[in-house]
């Protein structure tokens, strides 16, 4: 009760001032459950596979991870698959990575979702795609199915598994992809890519959505603060791909997408698309 009351007051604050819209009540029906309890006198702890909960006592858990310093409140949450899942709020010092020089430049893609200026290519995983069929074959079935009846309910359990896989996959590959440009470089830089107004071009929305390139943004810059690295981000509006890095020609040929390769008219040198409008976001980036 108590954590209901804070999350009440918080939400009006918000309200109040003009952040949010107004309140509105936790829908039953709503397939995510959760509720948060606070840590007073280790009433939260765990041992081994066991995990101790106010009211609950100890119950039996998959433990993910170990846990690091003092414990604050935990949340069990049951998401749409029916999976039931416990979050723990730790208070911890997150120390800074040991500092080193490399600077990258990346250009996200839809091809290739990331193309770097030291030559890495990370291909894009499409997991939305992957699964567009199945996802596709069992909504339709919860289409005809009698809706609140149990065949319905069969269905919409395996609809809400199906986008679990698919969000699994997504989070795996963000996280090692991100984690691993934050250890390794000093200086990140990136496009400010408008998400929003860009799902708007209908053909290209569907992918657009399914790279998850804003949740790549959120995950690089919050990861990049608690270990002490720079992002700079370049403006979204400057001519990335067009722009011979090595000697700043504005070549508008390349305007079209269909262009992979281009040679620069002005010094003869050769470019991929994707590596130079990576080293025009690192030069670029503030
Ligand atoms: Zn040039």
């Amino acid at each position: 009760m108590q954590s209901a009351v804070r999350h009440v007051a918080d939400s009006f604050d918000r309200f109040f001032k003009k952040q949010n819209q107004a309140p509105r009540f936790k829908s039953r029906k709503h397939p995510v459950q959760s509720y948060t309890t606070k840590q007073t006198n280790g009433n939260i702890a765990i041992k081994e596979n066991k995990l101790k909960l106010p009211k609950l006592s100890w119950v039996r858990f998959a433990n993910s991870r170990a846990l690091e310093g003092r414990i604050l409140s935990a949340m069990v949450r049951r998401n749409a698959a029916g999976k039931y899942f416990a979050s723990i709020v730790c208070e911890v010092d997150i120390h800074p990575l040991p500092q080193n020089n490399k600077e990258i430049g990346i250009d996200l893609g839809l091809k290739e979702f990331a193309v770097c200026t030291d030559g890495l290519r990370e291909a894009n995983p499409k997991w939305f795609r992957h699964y567009e069929k199945k996802l596709a074959f069992w909504q339709r079935r919860m289409a005809r199915r009698t809706k609140g009846g149990s065949n319905w309910l069969k269905a919409k359990q395996k609809v809400a598994q199906i986008h679990e896989k698919i969000a699994n996959g997504r989070h795996d590959f963000l996280h090692q992809l991100t984690t691993r440009l934050i250890r390794e470089n000093q200086t990140i830089s990136i496009e400010n890519l408008r998400v929003a107004n860009m799902l708007k071009n209908h053909k290209l929305a569907k992918s657009i959505a399914d790279a998850s390139w804003g949740e790549f943004e959120r995950q690089i810059t919050y990861k990049a603060s608690g270990y002490g690295r720079t992002v700079k981000m370049a403006d979204t509006f400057a001519p990335t791909s067009q722009t011979c890095h090595v000697c700043g020609f504005i070549n508008q040929e390349v305007k079209n997408l269909s262009v992979r390769q281009w040679t620069c008219p002005c010094c003869d040198a050769l470019h991929d698309r994707d590596e130079n409008a990576a080293h025009n976001i690192k030069q670029m980036a503030i």
